[in-house]
């Protein structure tokens, strides 16, 4: 199964991708952990990301295109993946529509977590909280100045990509302020009709 994760910063799609990684065995492939892992290692992507992420910014999309395609090219996401945190602009949806098709290829499934954006800042607040409970580092752009500017992206670049889907009939939303058990029952429902 291939699926795309869509919602705002904080909406929720790192927990329940863990969770269909458990159920459907297939690996979660979320661009902001390859992007920060590039970071740590200072690789020449990592050198160009990194201000721009600390910021709150988005990575331009030839980077990022370039990261899935070859991300999608081992051998765990043969049997599919779930992409999170990528299509982030409708130029890297029709990169994606174009990279699958050259396979033969198209996506089974697109889920968007609908979040009040009133919740957000909170629920990064709390994401701040338990990182340091736990004595691990917080992210760069786990911060108020940079949290408003990727909320800003998300709705000038991100929410036009739940569009693009929803003229392709591919999309389906679901509720992510319910309790997220709640939200992870939606989720596989939505994720078993797509396979059956
Ligand atoms: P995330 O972990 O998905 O919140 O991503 C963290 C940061 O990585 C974002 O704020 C962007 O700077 C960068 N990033 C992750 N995915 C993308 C993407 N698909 N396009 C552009 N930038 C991205």
């Amino acid at each position: 199964m291939r699926i795309v994760f869509l919602g705002p910063p904080g909406a929720g799609k790192g927990t329940q991708a863990a969770r269909i990684v458990e159920r459907y065995g297939i690996p979660q492939l979320s661009t902001g952990e390859m992007l920060r892992a590039a970071v740590a290692a200072g690789t020449p992507v990592g050198l160009e990301a990194k201000d721009v992420m600390a910021s709150g910014g988005l990575v331009s999309d030839d980077i990022v295109v370039r990261i899935v395609a070859d991300r999608i090219e081992e051998a765990d996401a043969k049997k599919g993946f779930i992409l999170d945190g990528f299509p982030r602009t409708v130029a890297q949806a029709e990169a994606l529509d174009r990279m699958l098709a050259g396979k033969g290829l198209k996506l089974d499934s697109v889920i968007e977590l609908k979040v009040d954006e009133g919740a957000l800042v909170k629920r990064m607040e709390n994401r701040v909280a338990e990182t340091i409970a736990r004595g691990e580092p917080v992210r760069k752009d786990d911060n108020p100045e940079a949290f408003r500017i990727r909320l800003e992206n998300y709705r000038e670049q991100t929410a036009p990509v739940s569009g693009y889907y929803a003229s392709k009939g591919v999309l389906k939303t679901t509720d992510g302020m319910r309790p997220i058990d709640e939200v992870t029952q939606q989720v596989f429902a939505i994720l078993d009709a797509a396979k059956a």
